[in-house]
């Protein structure tokens, strides 16, 4: 479900139309539907609602500053993984209460912040970081909530890259020492134990393997207050996946918070979710406009547009798939083309042999469902600026970062 729709022939995001953003702002854009992100933030919530529940949106799928003051209006909490991220958060207005800092290796500087602001807990992913983090706590005379990211080791149907349950994973400490390694963070004065924690992958397809990390996770929660633990949270990270258009179809959000519900039960907990691509994901298209048709080898055709690899990593890095549509087709004979961006690397494939209408010059497409790790792992290689975001709410848009100048390109840097 989503707010990009046709109408009359033309594509719009809610009530404006994308040509008039594109005409105003410039492409390429990455354009987000406030409404969209509305519903689906409302959508989990009343997924989850079986729980005693927290949703700490993931920042790290699109960290714009009027994307977190949305959700935060929602009622979410954030997940982060680095200091700019809890800068991020504490700018859109983040309640610290409601932070939850990931990640398999955080500076010391970036754990001092996060004590200063008073974060819910710290997911802690080896035993040398409980070490560190009391350290850094004993020093600033506080108290550090955590929980430790155990590696629940389920086999996850995704891509290789985003799956981090495996035995092979860098992330989380394998299960087999979790209860070792609760005996140190208890041993330790500095820190106070105050739940567990998992993540699984991203774009997981289905509620198996949801369940069963669940389940692995609440056994251990029981196991740890056996053991003496003081277990109030149970954090289940994120991971659903959404439709690309092309792939597995992921469960709905309510099959999977019934699932997870029916897997923690008697757990008795706070559940804490880590939501990050389900809720922006299809919130945003990637608009952008074409420079030039080119003919390849035999009947190859290329539509070369203004946006690229560095706007739009996904399908350089995982393959992924989005959906390309024209804004405004043109009528007649539909077309093959390969999508592609001016970036100097073969990889610089935005979209492989999709049937288009004819495009030319100037005429204006839409990458869909581009709203998670679209914007938040664009670059400036080739010294290209970033690209603007813009948000719509309802017949109304603003820019809420704008693009990149070329004296933004060398900021910080001397001759
Ligand atoms: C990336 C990440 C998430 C969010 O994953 P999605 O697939 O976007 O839902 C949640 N928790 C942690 C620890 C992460 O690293």
């Amino acid at each position: 479900m989503n707010h990009f729709r046709k109408r009359s022939g033309e594509l719009f995001c809610e009530e404006v139309p994308l040509a008039r953003i594109a005409r105003e702002v410039g492409t390429p854009t990455y354009v987000y539907s406030s409404a969209t992100l509305r519903r689906h933030a409302r959508v989990f919530q009343r997924a989850v609602r079986g729980l005693d529940f927290l949703a700490c949106y993931a920042v790290k799928a699109a960290p714009n500053l009027a994307l977190l003051a949305l959700l935060r209006e929602e009622g979410f909490g954030f997940d982060i993984v680095s200091g700019g991220e809890l800068y991020r958060v504490l700018r859109a207005g983040a309640e610290p209460s409601k932070v939850v800092f990931s990640g398999v290796g955080k500076r010391r500087d970036e754990l001092a912040a996060a004590l200063k602001a008073g974060i819910l807990q710290f997911n802690c992913e080896s035993e040398e970081e409980l070490e560190q983090l009391a350290g850094v706590a004993r020093g600033m005379r506080r108290t550090a909530p955590v929980a430790i990211r155990v590696n629940p080791e389920v086999d996850v149907r995704t891509h290789p890259y985003i799956a981090t349950a495996l035995s092979t994973s860098k992330f989380g400490i394998p299960a087999n020492r979790a209860r070792a390694a609760y005996r140190l963070a208890a041993q330790l004065p500095d820190l106070r134990v105050v739940g567990v924690a998992c993540h699984i992958g991203s774009q997981i397809s289905e509620v198996k393997p949801f369940v069963e990390a669940a389940k692995k996770v609440r056994t251990l929660a029981l196991r740890l207050r056996r053991d003496g633990h003081d277990i109030r949270h149970v954090d289940v990270g994120g991971g659903l996946g959404v439709p690309y258009g092309e792939g597995p179809e992921p469960p709905a959000p309510h099959v999977y918070g019934r699932a997870l519900a029916e897997a923690l039960r008697g757990v008795e907990a706070k559940v804490l979710f880590e939501p990050g691509r389900l809720l922006v994901a299809n919130a945003a298209v990637l608009l952008t406009r074409v420079l030039l048709q080119k003919r390849g080898a035999g009947t190859r055709k290329f539509a070369v547009v203004d946006a690229a690899m560095n706007d739009l990593l996904r399908p350089a890095l995982y393959d992924a798939h989005h959906e390309v549509e024209a804004v405004a087709p043109r009528r007649g004979p539909a077309e093959v083309v390969d999508l592609v961006g001016p970036v100097c690397e073969s990889t610089d494939v935005l979209a492989r042999a999709r049937k288009l209408p004819k495009l030319r010059e100037g005429d204006l497409v839409v990458l869909r469902t581009a709203g998670a790790y679209g914007m938040s792992m664009s670059s400036q290689y080739n010294a290209r600026p970033r690209a603007a975001e813009v948000l719509v709410e309802g017949d109304r848009f603003r820019v809420v970062r704008q693009r990149e100048t070329y004296a933004d390109l060398v900021r910080g840097e001397t001759t």
